[in-house]
């Protein structure tokens, strides 16, 4: 039995309608929708979205936009690489496309950052397109369904996974389908599959041989996490913070953060030397943070300066954090600089 006619089905009374871009549906809110979903729960993405949206309504807004500004928006939605090329994509889109979307898989597929999964859910949800899509929530379903075994990162079960893909997308009703399978996966057949109210029990090979529990196969493992450790120069300044920008490339590229030393040493020094500070370097709390493959253990360390003489415009600016610059900045800077409002307030 196939699986679409079922689906749609399912779809109509119980599946998501609500959605900010299933509303005035174009390529390019589906677009950014898609981008801000990848990693990212809905709840989470739906008022970045709408922010994003008001501010850059169109692609040739976010292509015309500086880059800061961008940065800016998607502060605390973390993955920044999906930001950069969403930038980079747009300014593509306006220079190569005259601003139009473009409408076959292969030239989607060219842009920055957008993946076979992706640009097939851009051209099915927004043109209804016929085109698989395979992104974690479908994988979970179609390896049940079908009870295939493989972890979804090896090759031959992905080849697997894009196969009953291709051969269940049907020809007519391609966006609700995939809106149906993708909601399906993200309601129903979740981590915690509820088969009980699933519109595929009835012939669903994981739910017949008692193994929905246990499909997909977990990943193949990863080397252990590494752990990284990073000094942070907290350098303050009647009430403001020195912040750089980061290089494009590597963890947080083109967001700003406060200077990063191999060690507190290195970072008094700096400060005495550079920032001429008025009192020694004092660390503060640790700040732990997660990346996908290491943890980060932040030591920021704190000096008053009384000048600024060496900071330069354009790669390193002062903060204040109350009344911020509209820049990117990573989340737990963000919170760091909040605490220091606080505490000057208190
Ligand atoms: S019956 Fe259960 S395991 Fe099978 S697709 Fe539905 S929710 Fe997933």
């Amino acid at each position: 039995m196939t699986l679409a006619p079922r689906l749609l089905e399912w779809h109509a009374h119980a599946g998501r309608h609500d959605l900010p871009w299933q509303k005035l549906r174009s390529a390019y809110r589906v677009w950014v929708s898609e981008v801000m979903l990848q990693q990212t729960q809905v709840s989470t993405v739906i008022p970045y979205f709408e922010r994003f949206m008001s501010r850059f309504p169109d692609v040739r807004a976010l292509a015309d936009a500086a880059d800061d500004e961008v940065m800016h928006l998607w502060t605390g939605l973390g993955y920044y690489a999906r930001a950069r090329n969403l930038l980079r994509a747009a300014r593509v889109i306006r220079d190569e496309y005259g601003g139009r979307f473009p409408t076959t898989l292969a030239a989607v597929m060219e842009l920055p950052g957008i993946g076979r999964s992706t640009a097939g859910a851009v051209l099915a949800l927004s043109a209804d397109q016929r085109h698989p899509i395979l992104d974690g929530n479908v994988k979970r379903v179609l390896a049940r369904y079908f009870g295939i075994d493989g972890a979804p990162d090896e090759a031959a079960t992905l080849a697997r996974l894009w196969r009953c893909a291709e051969e269940n997308t049907p020809a007519v009703d391609v966006a609700t389908y995939t809106q149906a399978i993708m909601d399906l996966g993200a309601t129903v057949c979740a981590r915690k599959p509820r088969c009980e109210v699933c519109p595929l029990m009835a012939d669903c090979r994981a739910r017949i041989e008692g193994r929905a529990a246990i499909l997909p196969a977990a990943k193949r493992r990863k080397a252990q996490r590494r752990r990284r450790s990073a000094v942070m120069l907290v350098a303050r300044n009647a009430g403001k913070v020195l912040l750089v920008q980061r290089p494009a490339n590597g963890i947080w590229g083109g967001l700003w953060c406060l200077p990063e030393f191999a060690d507190r040493e290195a970072a008094a020094a700096y400060a005495a030397s550079e920032l001429v500070a008025t009192d020694t370097a004092e660390p503060l709390p640790e700040i732990e943070h997660s990346f996908t493959h290491f943890d980060l253990v932040i030591t920021p360390v704190m000096v008053r300066c009384a000048a600024a003489s060496r900071v330069h415009d354009g790669d390193s600016l002062w903060y204040d954090p109350a009344s911020p610059a509209r820049i990117g900045l990573p989340a737990p800077i963000l919170t760091l600089l909040g605490s220091l409002t606080t505490e000057a307030t208190t």
